[in-house]
């Protein structure tokens, strides 16, 4: 069992962060877990997720270390198989006032360095982790029965 000491007082679901809540936390970084479940792409169980929440100059960056299993169904035979998961998530996200109207616009024609934030918004990590799993899900076409295999 991780020691308790290091979760953050405040209560974290880890499903919705606020973000005026991690960047104000005098210790710096943030630590809590979350667990989470989806359909599709379908979980076994739920994938568990160590987050750390750091304040930097003008944001903030998660670093997210994701364990667990997807049921994926096999693109060839059909059947349900079973495809772990170890991914690590790593975002920096830039307040909204840092960033210049032309930075914004470059930001939106190249997937480059960073996302904006609001400062006093929050950040969705359910769907964050659920669009790296659904990345995960797309790389994963059959179920590795040499029968099934893709040429
Ligand atoms: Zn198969």
């Amino acid at each position: 069992m991780e020691p308790t000491s290091e979760t953050f007082p405040q209560e974290q679901s880890g499903e919705r962060l606020k973000v005026s809540d991690v960047v104000r936390n005098p210790k710096g970084a943030t630590r809590f877990q979350g667990n989470y479940a989806f359909e599709d792409p379908k979980t076994a169980g739920v994938i568990s997720c160590n987050w750390q929440v750091q304040p930097e100059a003008a944001g903030l960056s998660i670093h997210g270390k994701l364990h667990g299993a997807m049921e994926l169904e096999c693109g060839r035979c059909l059947e349900t198989y079973r495809v772990p998961v170890d991914l690590e998530i790593d975002e920096r996200f830039v307040f909204d006032r840092f960033v210049e109207r032309h930075e914004k616009e470059k930001e939106l024609q190249s997937d480059d360095f960073f996302e904006v934030v609001d400062e006093e918004g929050e950040l969705d990590l359910k769907d964050l982790v659920h669009q790296f799993l659904i990345l995960e899900a797309e790389n994963q076409l059959a179920c590795g029965r040499p029968e099934c295999r893709f040429a």
